[in-house]
């Protein structure tokens, strides 16, 4: 059994803009688990995608958290900083050999596709199929390609007894995944070694996460993230899927949408401690 001093939790946000009261809130429900079990409350930059995460992003989110008192415990970690690790996991995967070259770009996905699923794109398996001599003669042209996991054949590698493959939902207990509803993921990307199921699960493990609290819609990430905790022998941590903070008109927050960012709360005077109150008394 854990004891509450052993509770770690983790906000792990990616700096492609400025944070807002959405994210202030997720951040605020690892903090405040962390705070009341005496546990350690640790900060991830997952800033492993170059094109859209930006340096000035991840100073804010440090600037931010602090402004609001929402302290982590040791170093920051810097997922940018740690490709080679990520690497070292993704041939634990392509030496099972339960990954394939993936050819496709974005629109052939999207035309390929007949049915999206709740507006998520999934992998049809164009490239699943494609013969050995096939794939050798696209890499000899010089195509790009990402590589995927062949869902099917890791849960096949996983799955020995009659248990299904399960995560603890802290609010309603045990439920059974099913990685397949994402499809094939991509687990590295042509331009980066990797991708965000795969430093999530490695991270979190890393970091000695025992308790996830994250927003619902990561919700089906995390029925693919234990199928790679165990391919990778890593232990599950307990997950909360917390509710979205909404705006006026019923949507999520977003800064697309105009969702005042803290920074701007800040230079505009706000009160943090009032805001934090705000924070961590909202059930959403
Ligand atoms: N980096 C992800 C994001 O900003 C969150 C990852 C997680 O909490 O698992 O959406």
């Amino acid at each position: 059994m854990l004891s509450g001093m052993d509770v770690v939790t983790r906000f792990a946000p990616s700096p492609t803009g400025y944070l807002h009261m959405g994210h202030a809130f997720s951040a605020c429900k690892g903090w405040a688990k962390a705070r009341a079990a005496g546990g350690k409350f640790r900060l991830r930059l997952e800033d492993i995608d170059a094109t859209r995460c930006k340096p000035e992003y991840a100073d804010a989110i440090v600037e931010d958290l602090r402004w609001l008192g929402l302290g982590w415990d040791g170093e920051v970690r810097v997922q940018s900083a740690h490709l080679a690790e990520y690497t070292a996991a993704l041939n634990r995967f392509e030496d099972r050999g339960l990954l394939y070259p993936c050819f496709c770009s974005r629109s052939d996905i999207t035309q390929a596709q007949a049915a999206p699923h709740g507006g998520e794109v999934v992998y049809p398996g164009t490239c699943k199929t494609l013969s050995t001599a096939e794939r050798a003669a696209r890499i000899a042209e010089g195509r790009k390609y990402a590589r995927r996991l062949d869902v099917n054949q890791a849960l096949r590698a996983v799955i020995h007894g009659p248990g299904p493959l399960r995560f603890f939902e802290e609010s309603t207990g045990w439920v059974e995944a099913v990685p397949q509803r994402l499809g094939d993921v991509v687990l590295a990307r042509s331009d980066v070694p990797s991708s965000y199921h795969l430093c999530v699960v490695h991270d979190d493990a890393l970091q000695g996460v025992t308790h996830v609290t994250r927003g619902e819609d990561l919700l089906a990430a995390t029925h693919l993230h234990v199928l790679l905790q165990k391919l990778l022998g890593l232990p599950s941590p307990v997950y909360t899927h917390h509710k979205l903070l909404m705006n006026a008109n019923g949507k999520r927050l977003a800064k697309r949408d105009g969702a005042p960012t803290l920074r701007a709360m800040r230079l505009a005077g706000e009160d943090a401690v009032s805001i934090l109150k705000q924070l961590t008394e909202s059930t959403a």
